[in-house]
């Protein structure tokens, strides 16, 4: 019985950049309290207790998406992934800027169809996933489904916006409506912080 260590890495849930109901009424407070205080903790709480005693122990949150597969995969993408997908919102959104507002015209003719092409992409996704923006190594832009806790990272590609199409990110909002869900979203989807990836 080993007393006097404690794990090499222990993960934390980072906590939301704005109140529980910033986000109402198109997520409520109720959503964003399950989502974030139930949801994404129990990601982070099996993820500490998968890596103890493992080499994951040893690594990155980053690290682990792109070398763990199975659960500690799974909980690791999921926790990046939701932390990804709530500095991404904000009460007061900002549109796109800069090289990444080029991008969208350049690559989707428009954010409006960007954001009806992304909306295609979450309702044809069966299952659980999450539907993401990425770029390429030419900077390109394209929108890339993947099931269930699929993160960007390991197809080589860089993450830019993720939308959550677990029932859980919705069912409490709109039950079984989706498309509804993801329609309402865009009015707080921050494309400020959308730009800022881009641009890095
Ligand atoms: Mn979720």
């Amino acid at each position: 019985m080993n007393t006097s260590t404690k794990p090499k890495t222990q993960f934390t849930l980072p906590p939301l950049p704005y109140s529980d109901d910033a986000l109402a009424p198109q997520i409520s407070a109720e959503t964003l309290r399950y989502h974030h205080g139930h949801h994404h903790q129990t990601y982070v709480n099996n993820l500490n207790l998968l890596i103890a005693d493992t080499p994951y122990a040893h690594y990155s949150l980053e690290e682990i998406v792109l070398r763990s597969e199975g659960a500690i995969f799974n909980n690791a993408a999921q926790v990046w992934n939701h932390t990804f997908y709530f500095d991404a919102l904000a009460a007061a959104p900002q549109p796109p800027t800069g090289e990444f507002a080029e991008a969208v015209e350049r690559d989707f003719g428009s954010l409006e169809n960007l954001k009806s092409e992304m909306l295609r992409a979450a309702v044809s996704l069966f299952g659980s996933g999450w539907v993401w923006l990425v770029s390429d190594k030419h900077n390109k832009l394209s929108i890339l489904p993947l099931q269930n806790a699929g993160n960007p990272l390991t197809h080589g590609l860089v993450p830019l916006l993720a939308i959550d199409v677990w029932e859980h990110a919705y069912y409490i909002d709109y039950r079984n409506r989706r498309a509804d869900s993801v329609a309402a979203l865009w009015d707080k989807v921050n494309w400020a912080v959308v730009s800022a990836r881009f641009a890095k």
